[in-house]
């Protein structure tokens, strides 16, 4: 962060480009494979503390690299044990990581930028526009902060791409991260434990869905099931409205068991008719998809509403009678201003 540049921060190239880089520092190439180990498997960030180098080496290696991941802020910890952080990535910037506890298992929802330029109406972050987008080291490195900041490491960690930011308008440095964490040297997760949420945006779709095996899974931000109502929540959906998004997903080959999720803010009288919830089922049949419902997180400065929970159940069944897979999703951490649509790298709990 406060690093003069020449410094390659080696969070950027997934591990196993790590013992070119120490080769090319004139090290043998398994140290770099050593120095992954540290980094992803005990959450080292510090050569000096790399005791298995020799000193002279650790020395070298940082006159010419970093490990930087962002470092925390402020941490929220929510009565239902998730906790938001304040993660700062260089002096006057933050972006917002949720690390979300499930028995020994973790869930960790990260960021691709800071702010947003999307402006979806009823989204904290997207009244803050677009600052930039993040590297691809400062994407891995919110997992790795947050990691080395559990208290026991978890069994299995699962990371959607649902914090601040449109993740494929950053789609470079979001494939790079994805494949960082898909390495064999780094943390080697597969597939299933990637989730990468989008807007629609439908060329960058289809630039994941080429990926092939690699490709993480897709999580699509619906919201609304026509055009108008979309328009009007989501003005991304005025450039590549409902169906061109639908057509794109069904030109995806899904894997076996594989399923597409589609998020629905349910808004009062806005998007949560049984109308909707009929046009929800005939809009996702014959994909392989799963509806989450995710009643509204009240923001004390915008007028929507979250619908009772009777009119939630009747979208709920109405939704399910068309044959489609549905759930009602009630976020977690909406005490700490970290559930969906609240991140805003507020200083306060919510
Ligand atoms: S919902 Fe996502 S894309 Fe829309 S404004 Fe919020 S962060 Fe941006």
């Amino acid at each position: 962060m406060n690093e003069p540049a020449t410094r390659l921060n080696l969070l950027d190239l997934p591990a196993h480009e790590w013992r070119e880089a120490t080769s090319a520092a004139g090290l043998e190439p398994y140290r770099g494979d050593q120095l992954a180990t540290w980094v992803f498997r005990q959450g080292v960030f510090d050569f000096g503390a790399m005791t298995n180098l020799p000193v002279v080496m650790r020395e070298r290696l940082s006159e010419l690299f970093v490990v930087e991941p962002p470092t925390i802020g402020q941490r929220f910890v929510s009565a239902d044990h998730s906790r938001r952080y304040l993660l700062q990535v260089a002096d006057e910037e933050f972006v917002e990581a949720v690390y979300m506890p499930n028995d020994s298992r973790a869930t960790l929802c990260i960021s691709s930028q800071v702010g947003c330029r999307f402006a979806c109406t009823f989204c904290q972050t997207g009244r803050l526009k677009l600052q930039r987008s993040l590297s691809s080291g400062e994407i891995v490195g919110q997992v790795l902060r947050l990691l080395a900041d559990a208290e026991t490491a978890p069994t299995r960690t699962n990371v959607v791409f649902m914090g601040q930011g449109e993740p494929l308008d950053n789609v470079a440095a979001v494939i790079a991260a994805v494949r960082s964490f898909q390495d064999e040297r780094g943390p080697a997760w597969s597939w299933r434990r990637i989730t990468v949420s989008t807007v629609g945006l439908v060329p960058e779709i289809r630039e994941l869905a080429a990926l092939g095996a690699q490709r993480p899974r897709l999580a699509i931000s619906l919201n609304a099931t026509t055009d108008a109502v979309r328009s009007e929540l989501m003005p991304i959906n005025r450039k590549y409205p409902i169906e061109e998004l639908l057509g794109a997903l069904r030109d995806i080959e899904w894997r076996r068991r594989e399923k597409v999720t589609f998020e629905y803010v349910l808004l009062h009288g806005v998007n949560d008719s049984p109308e909707d919830a009929r046009r929800l089922g005939r809009l996702v049949r014959g994909l392989p998809a799963k509806v989450n419902l995710i009643p509204w997180n009240p923001i004390a400065t915008m007028d929507y509403r979250r619908p009772s929970p009777e009119a939630i159940e009747r979208f709920r069944r109405e939704a399910l009678e068309t044959g489609i897979d549905v759930l009602v999703r009630y976020s977690r951490g909406a005490d700490i201003g970290a559930a969906c649509g609240q991140l805003q790298a507020t200083n306060s709990a919510g």
